[in-house]
């Protein structure tokens, strides 16, 4: 692989410290929060489900089968399932709020064992992960167990982090860091989860409409403050560059066509294409969520990944009511990932009070394994039922709270 990119293992030391800045960012009166927090979420599932079958392809190849792909298609491919099938992306920010919400902090050590419990089951998990959960089941504690990858799988599960934080940034620079060292030991890596946590942060304290770009590019240049950020070389063009100056760079070809913009930065798994490129989506689009995540999905290669940053880029700052029904209403899992953006702005005394006696996010997201036996919810189910060619390939993901559930409810997949 051309980018930085090892399956060996690295020091954390210096990762896991961000130094402290006191910046910290304020909540608004004007601002729906619930419906931010639950568009943050939704919109990483939307992006990724949307870009799923494009993953790998070129734009062109995109065009050629689907045209403009603009809705969800069906796929037999190694993450199969119906339309609206999750891949790793979501899966892991998944775990991610998860954590948080049952744990009531950010607890590393347990989303560690939530990323090990996932990875039998994990779909489209990439070689950094995988190597890490391979270090975690022969018991390698979490800041012993990433790998040195500048990968693309630490930042693209972000989004829940700035929901987790979204005040302190000095909080929301370290968890950042804690969740990203547990698969990506990087400092790369760990500058661009910080960064995808903090512009989920910023957009859902700015009000739709209101947003200025020259304030996120300070706040990015912020979030970056103290962090290492080496210069590495581009895959696409001669030459190095860092995780800030490419971030300034798509800033300054806000005017472009998106297709010129990813020809400056490629849209594949290196986290310094990728980031930048899902950044691009967002600020060239920025009056349309829909536009957001359509057009990150069509320019193809990590077409999932990008989509699914675009994607709570787009929720964080238009927020969960402004996606369209064909993508909320298809999407797998869409009433947790709804739940857990609303149980993330609860704990951020920036939502309802939510009756919680009967826990209702696990009852409506726990596709399971239980002893090699693959369970998932009702709503899969069905939606699985208009594509029974390839039903037997759908591939579930595990979650031990939700297990006794389904099999009390005799959902049985
Ligand atoms: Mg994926």
């Amino acid at each position: 692989m051309s980018y930085r990119h090892t399956d060996r293992t690295a020091d954390t030391a210096d990762l896991i410290a961000p130094p402290e800045t006191g910046f910290r960012l304020e909540p608004s009166n004007d601002i729906d929060y619930r419906d931010k927090f639950r568009g943050a979420m939704v919109g990483t599932g939307i992006g990724d489900a949307l870009g799923r079958p494009a993953e790998g392809m070129h734009p062109l190849s995109i065009r050629d089968q689907w045209g403009y792909l603009e809705d969800y298609v069906p796929w037999d491919g190694w993450t199969s399932g119906p339309k609206g099938t999750l891949t790793d992306d979501t899966e892991l920010a998944l775990c991610i709020a998860q954590s948080v919400v049952e744990t009531g902090e950010f607890d590393p050590k347990d989303l560690a064992e939530r990323f090990h419990a996932w990875y039998p089951v994990g779909r489209g998990i990439g070689s950094a992960t995988w190597a890490a959960c391979d270090r975690l089941e022969r018991g390698a504690t979490w800041f012993h167990s990433g790998s040195a990858s500048a990968g693309n799988g630490a930042a693209m599960r972000a989004a829940p982090l700035g929901l987790a934080a979204p005040f302190d940034m000095d909080e929301l620079r370290r968890i950042s860091a804690w969740s990203a060292v547990i698969t990506h030991a990087d400092p790369t890596a760990v500058a661009s989860t910080v960064v995808m946590a903090y512009t989920v942060a910023h957009l859902v304290h700015t009000v739709p409409g209101s947003l200025d770009l020259d304030e996120l590019l300070t706040g990015v240049d912020r979030s970056l403050e103290g962090l290492a950020d080496p210069e590495l070389p581009s895959r696409r063009r001669p030459g190095s560059t860092t995780l800030r100056q490419r971030i300034h760079d798509v800033f300054e070809m806000r005017d472009q066509p998106l297709e010129d913009v990813f020809a400056v930065t490629h849209n594949g798994a290196f986290v310094l294409e990728s980031l930048p490129a899902a950044i691009a989506a967002f600020i060239v689009n920025t009056e349309s969520a829909e536009g957001v995540i359509t057009e990150a999905v069509n320019g193809g290669f990590d077409a999932d990944t990008v989509g699914a940053m675009a994607g709570a880029l787009a929720g964080a700052y238009h927020g969960y009511s402004a996606f369209p029904d064909r993508w909320t209403g298809d999407l797998e899992f869409v009433s947790g990932l709804v739940g857990l953006g609303d149980e993330l702005a609860y704990r951020a005394e920036l939502g309802p009070s939510l009756e919680l006696s009967s826990d209702p996010v696990l009852d409506e997201y726990a596709p399971v394994t239980i002893e090699g036996e693959r369970w998932i919810t009702q709503a899969h189910v069905e939606a699985a039922e208009h594509a029974p060619e390839i039903r037997h390939e759908i591939r579930l993901q595990p979650h031990p709270q939700g297990a006794t559930r389904l099999a009390t409810a005799d959902r049985r997949w």
